[in-house]
């Protein structure tokens, strides 16, 4: 049996026998092989005594090879580690051509990782994003199963075209060359696989409510799809989405569990990545430290992450959020690409910057938007024409969470609908849950790799999801 790095690093070193099983990041003058195995950030330090082996075995051993080391386990001679071991048996799995395997013991840029996606988490960087990427995915279940939460599965592929949150790609099993046409000599889908047009889902939440109906409080978690083609830092084409819906929760009670949601997971990683962190917090200091002085964070990766769990939200209305922008000095020096000047103007992500980053230093919660910017979907207030909508903006990230109260009265969604020029048949069985046993219910949509980007300080979205998908890149 081997044991994990991870395992023997927390163990005292005694002279025990042990064996090892990892990919080598460094192999220095014949002698050190840095061995890591993915259970922890650390390398083991393995000491060869070269007059002990096969020279052709050692010159199997560069960085990239995979190897089972044994020897015996011994408090370390040099600087820089504590304990480290004394080779007795190197076993090569395979090895790795050092002119042609490209990830070397040198800065690579994230540019060029992406385009070895299969092989870049084999660095330290990507290593701890991927780690702390799976324990925040742990501390969404753990957080949701001790709420009493039960997890559902929606469809990803979808019928609806009604989701209202975005571009959407087609899903079809028609030949492409020579699809069958209709009398108006356009695409039949009928004759496709499903019967009718379907599409890759974009969103859960419809099918989520019907099952919040039922079950009280459900969340998903599941990838979403848009083919929106936004080229930025904070979209991905592919996703996973985290959509928690409640019944009986009003817009007060879903802005409450959605704070405590994100300050439960960042908790989590905070007590359970304390190593992956502090490496990710040196990297963003570094970072931040190479941008010019107006544009570097005011905190620390560590510092960030501490702050919002410590921190109340701010929740702001819609409306105090419009008169802050328009009276603001970038808006009066015309500094923003959208200059506020109407109530009922959508929020651009530098307005939504702003109001976090510069005027209230602190994540906002802001509620209670137009209806006319809102999906169809979100609770009408009593004013006629605002909806009880909510949007969580993050310090460098911009929206995180979006969410509302649904509307539950059957007469005020359906005008709803019409106003927004949707088929009502295409919505019947939604529009059931508000003919049978309606009640009031809200839920919220939380983009997982937004949350993952906050957490790990990175600057690219597509580098905290293992394959990204973007406009024109679905490699791998
Ligand atoms: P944005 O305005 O940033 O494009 P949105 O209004 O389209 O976001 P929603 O439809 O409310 O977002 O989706 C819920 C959440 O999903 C967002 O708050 C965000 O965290 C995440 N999200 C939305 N679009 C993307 C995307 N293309 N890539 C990654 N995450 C996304
Ligand atoms: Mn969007």
């Amino acid at each position: 049996m081997s044991t994990k790095i991870k395992a023997l690093l927390a163990t005292l070193p005694q002279g025990q026998t042990v064996s090892v099983q990892g990919w080598v990041r460094t192999f220095r003058a014949n002698r050190f092989i840095a061995l890591n195995d993915g259970s922890t950030l650390g390398n083991l330090q393995c000491v060869v005594d070269f007059e002990n082996f096969d020279e052709t075995l050692l010159k199997n051993i560069s960085t990239g090879a995979a190897l089972k080391i044994t020897g015996s386990y011994v408090e370390s001679q040099g600087k820089g580690q504590s304990a480290e071991i004394q080779v007795e048996d190197i076993h090569v799995y395979g090895t790795a051509d050092p002119d042609t395997y490209p990830i070397q013991p040198k800065k690579h840029s994230f540019e060029f990782l992406r385009e070895k996606a299969h092989l870049r988490v084999r660095t330290a960087t990507f290593s701890a994003v991927m780690r702390v990427r799976a324990a925040l995915s742990f501390g969404v279940h753990k957080f949701f199963q001790e709420e009493g939460f039960h997890y559902v599965n929606t469809p990803i592929i979808t019928g609806s075209d009604a989701e209202g949150a975005g571009e959407m790609f087609r899903v079809s099993g028609l030949d492409s060359k020579n699809p069958p046409l209709n009398e108006d000599g356009e695409v039949d889908f009928q004759k496709d696989f499903f019967g009718k047009e379907t599409h890759l889902t974009v969103s859960g939440q419809l099918e989520a409510e019907t099952y919040a109906m039922g079950l009280g409080e459900v969340y998903t978690f599941g990838p979403t799809f848009r083919a929106e083609n936004s080229n930025t830092t904070r979209h991905l084409a592919e996703f996973w989405m985290i959509e928690p819906e409640m019944a009986f929760f009003d817009l007060d009670e879903n802005m409450d569990l959605a704070e405590k949601f994100i300050k439960s997971v960042l908790q989590y990683i905070l007590e359970n990545c304390h190593e992956d962190l502090a490496f990710l917090d040196e990297r963003f200091a570094k970072e931040e430290s190479s941008k010019p002085k107006l544009e570097r964070s005011e905190m620390g990766l560590l510092e960030k992450i501490n702050f919002v769990v410590k921190n109340d939200f701010k929740r702001v209305s819609y409306t105090e959020a419009i008169d802050i922008l328009r009276n603001s000095k970038p808006n009066k020096k015309k500094k923003f690409t959208y200059p506020i000047d109407e109530w009922g103007a959508d929020l651009q992500s530098e307005h939504e910057r702003f109001l976090v980053e510069k005027h209230f230093k602190t994540p906002v919660i802001l509620f209670d938007y137009p209806a006319k910017i809102k999906a169809f979907y979100m609770r009408l207030n009593e004013d006629g024409k605002t909806v009880r909508a909510m949007d969580i903006l993050f310090p460098g990230i911009g929206e995180i969470v979006g969410g509302s109260q649904r509307e539950e009265r059957l007469d005020v969604l359906k005008e709803r609908i019409q106003a927004m020029g949707i088929e009502e048949e295409e919505l019947w069985w939604y529009l059931d849950l508000r003919k049978f046993g309606t009640a009031p219910h809200s839920g919220f949509g939380l983009g997982f790799e937004r949350l993952v980007l906050f957490a790990t300080g990175m600057g690219n979205i597509r580098d905290v999801i293992p394959f990204p998908r973007t406009p024109q890149n679905a490699a791998f």
